[in-house]
């Protein structure tokens, strides 16, 4: 029966990976796959995570199934730090946080949620969004739809296509934004749209999806959780997903969070009964071991404070770089205005060049990055960063 298969195309991100390994010249430089990298290009197992590791390792006693909803320490720990223990929604015991497999399984049990409660339900998602959110969604059976995002010629957040947009979507639909740090284009809500969104919400009746891949990496773990927290205050119903692959370096762990917020404690009782029994239909139990890192580091004052600075420590590389390369690209002549890159935030930007430039650079600079243009800012470094600005420059000619 699989004979009738048709071979899809590669996915481009892991295609070009495999071309950037493959190039034999020594000053390429891989702007694609979206993992935080060091100045030397690694990804190292965090001091904190290491730690953890050590400490749970000889505290475990047993490999015996964690349950549907994960591990309740580890879930409170994480509802704290994306709500703040003292949010009223938390002392209403109004959210219920679930451990999933990263943020992508978060995503995809939160869509089959959706499907559950609303078959009918349209996802509105930005235009751009991160390319996997159509699959992750979509495979559920939801219908998509976008709202217009980025403007590509301002180099930031179209707001008043958006809001005339999402004017149009009512209840029993959902509104997905990105609660930081924006993949792919590092444009983010001010809080002044987010105190908008939240009223059109309220005004309107859509529901509010916060995805929040990101925390820790823009401004900071509560400063980037500014969106989330608002919404979780004024609107009756939230979902948020979010994911502990990037700030704490977890990636290959799967470990994620789902949070729910409800109109009442005892609409959250019946919600996770039936969000447990999504979880059942689909991978049963989350994986345990990243999870139970991240609720031994958030259980330790010390592991946290290490986790902190080295969060930090991430957030402001990025922060640096993007000053860095707008401030090369500005040395080497170039005649456009990158500023946007300084400001905007997070891992990702458009270069805001078109596809057969993106080629030149990767084809002619070994400079890899996907067609769109966007870059993984901590793809840059002091020592790669100039031979990248003069690269940019040369194909802009
Ligand atoms: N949402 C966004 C916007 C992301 O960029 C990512 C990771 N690239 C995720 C969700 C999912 O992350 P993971 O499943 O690796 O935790």
């Amino acid at each position: 029966m699989f004979e009738i298969l048709k071979a899809l195309p590669a996915d481009p991100i892991l295609g070009l990976s495999a071309a950037f390994k493959a190039d034999t010249n020594a000053k390429k430089i891989d702007l694609g796959v979206g993992v935080y990298k060091d100045e030397q290009g690694n990804t190292p197992v965090l001091k904190a995570v290491k730690q953890a590791e050590l400490a749970y390792f000889n505290s475990e006693s047993s490999k015996v199934y964690i349950g549907p909803p994960g591990a309740a320490g580890a879930n409170t720990l994480l509802q704290n730090l994306i709500f703040g223990a003292s949010h009223p929604a938390v002392t209403s015991t109004r959210v219920r946080t679930i451990q999933t497999p990263g943020g992508c399984g978060s995503l995809r049990v939160a869509a089959e949620f959706i499907k559950k409660a609303n078959p009918p339900a349209t996802i509105w998602v930005s235009d751009p969004t991160w390319a996997n959110h159509i699959p992750l969604l979509g495979n559920a059976g939801l219908t998509i739809k976008t709202y217009p995002y980025y403007d590509a010629t301002t180099r930031a957040v179209n707001f008043n296509a958006m809001m005339e947009t999402l004017g149009t979507v009512g209840k029993g639909d959902l509104v997905l934004l990105h609660g930081c740090c924006h993949n792919p284009c590092g444009a983010d809500l001010n809080r002044e749209q987010w105190q908008a969104i939240t009223e059109l919400a309220l005004k309107n009746g859509f529901t509010p999806f916060i995805d929040m891949a990101y925390q820790g990496f823009g401004e900071g773990l509560d400063e980037d959780a500014y969106g989330v927290r608002l919404m979780a205050e004024k609107v009756p119903e939230l979902i948020v997903s979010s994911s502990c692959s990037k700030n704490f370096g977890l990636y290959r762990e799967r470990a994620g969070g789902l949070s729910i917020v409800y109109q009442s404690a005892a609409d959250a009782d019946k919600g996770q009964s039936n969000l447990l029994s999504v979880v059942r239909g689909i991978y049963s139990m989350p994986p345990n071991h990243g999870s139970a890192i991240v609720e031994t580091i958030l259980a330790s004052t010390e592991l946290t404070n290490m986790w902190h600075d080295e969060l930090a420590e991430m957030r402001n590389r990025i922060k640096a770089l993007r000053a860095l390369l707008n401030q090369k690209l500005i040395e080497k002549g170039a005649q456009q205005d990158f500023g946007f890159i300084e400001h905007q935030s997070g891992m990702f930007s458009f270069l805001g060049i078109n596809k057969d430039q993106v080629q030149q650079l990767v084809q002619n600079y070994s400079i890899y990055l996907v067609d769109s243009s966007r870059i993984n800012i901590a793809g840059i470094s002091q020592a790669n960063v100039d031979y990248l600005a003069e690269s940019i420059v040369a194909v802009l000619k």
